[in-house]
């Protein structure tokens, strides 16, 4: 409405068409995404995506073949990385050994001349929002791994800049430190009120910290949302199964809007005719009756603690499909039984062929 709420919504980050090639190589292939101030946005996507290739070419490492970042509506891709108001928090740390805590993060304030009284008391500040204060006298050697990177992060912090950006920032650590990590690291970006950019191939990740995030496959930018929204709506077959699990049945959409495979019609809504694919995750089927579902046999249950994972095949697919039931089932299943299975025709997605 007014000026003050455009500036507001104006993006913090804005990336435009940008490109890198490495010889007959496209590690990134004209992406376009904007960053919102204050937002923890996650760069997601399988090996060798371009996810490091984005991030780099933002801190400055790596020279664009072709697109343009504006910061604030700058265009800073021309500056070299120290003058960009960027920071990158590597995957590696690169704590120095023989600094103590509180010297590692003052390093690079004394770098930048900032008088000793501003510095002693950025240092101070940070270490408390981190939680290091007692580990202010210890070299990098006396830390856990957890430890180490809450000093790679205060580090990077500490310097105040507009967007840090991290690369697998929780790489190194063990699956129960990572998943605190992931909750301790959204706490804090949340506290420090920066702007946070992480790569990441783990999706559970992404979807456990991120506020929105991008899905990269090839170079090429396949969808950028919300969790829910990635999750609930995948904007294609690829998005679809690399985040969570999801099942596929080929099949018909008919002339009269029912979605048809080998004993299986179901009324959808959708603009989809002819060809397509029916994409429901596991939560999303019922097991029912006799008569009120389709036909299947149990051929595989997993154990999960909160629930179970049936693998049920089913006529219609090849694949036997997943269907989620809670662990405290009345009726427990077993390989070999029949069920009927029913799909909730408002959670599925169709995907043309
Ligand atoms: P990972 O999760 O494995 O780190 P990534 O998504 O970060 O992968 P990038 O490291 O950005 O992927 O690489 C994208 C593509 O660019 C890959 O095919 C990679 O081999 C290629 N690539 C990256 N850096 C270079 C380089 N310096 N020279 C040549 N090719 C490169």
């Amino acid at each position: 409405m007014t000026d003050t709420r455009l500036s507001h919504d104006a993006p913090i980050l804005a990336i435009d068409g940008l490109h890198k090639s490495f010889g007959p190589v496209t590690a990134v292939d004209h992406v376009s995404l904007d960053i919102r101030r204050n937002e923890f946005f996650a760069l997601l996507g399988p090996s060798g995506c371009g996810k490091t290739t984005l991030l780099r070419m933002l801190a400055g490492f790596e020279t664009p073949s072709g697109g343009r970042i504006l910061l604030e509506g700058k265009d800073i891709s021309a500056l070299p990385p120290e003058k960009r108001p960027l920071n990158l928090m590597f995957q590696s740390y690169a704590l120095f050994p023989h600094m103590t805590v509180a010297r590692n993060l003052a390093y690079g304030l004394e770098m930048d001349r900032l008088p000793k009284a501003e510095i002693a008391r950025r240092v101070e500040e940070i270490m408390a929002v981190t939680d290091l204060g007692q580990f202010a006298a210890r070299k990098p050697d006396q830390l856990s791994g957890g430890q180490k990177q809450r000093v790679a992060l205060a580090r990077a912090l500490v310097k105040r800049p507009k967007v840090l950006l991290l690369d697998e920032p929780l790489g190194a650590l063990d699956k129960k430190l990572r998943e605190r990590m992931q909750l301790e690291l959204k706490r804090l970006q949340h506290e420090v009120g920066i702007t946070f950019i992480i790569v990441t191939h783990d999706q559970e990740e992404a979807l456990v910290m991120a506020d929105r995030m991008a899905i990269l496959k090839d170079g090429q930018l396949l969808q950028c949302g919300s969790p829910e929204e990635v999750y609930e709506r995948p904007a294609d077959r690829f998005v679809a199964n690399f985040i969570g699990v999801m099942n596929f049945i080929d099949g018909v959409v008919a002339s009269d809007g029912s979605f048809n495979a080998v004993g299986l019609n179901l009324a959808v809504s959708t603009e989809i005719h002819g060809i397509a694919t029916l994409a429901v995750r596991p939560e999303n089927i019922r097991v029912t009756t006799a008569g009120a579902g389709i036909e299947g046999r149990v051929v595989d249950m997993a154990y999960h603690g909160l629930d179970r994972v049936l693998h049920v095949r089913i006529a219609a697919s090849e694949t036997p499909l997943q269907v989620r039931v809670p662990a405290n089932a009345a009726v427990p299943h077993t390989a070999g039984d029949t069920i009927y299975i029913a799909i909730d025709p408002d959670r599925i997605r169709l995907f043309k062929a």
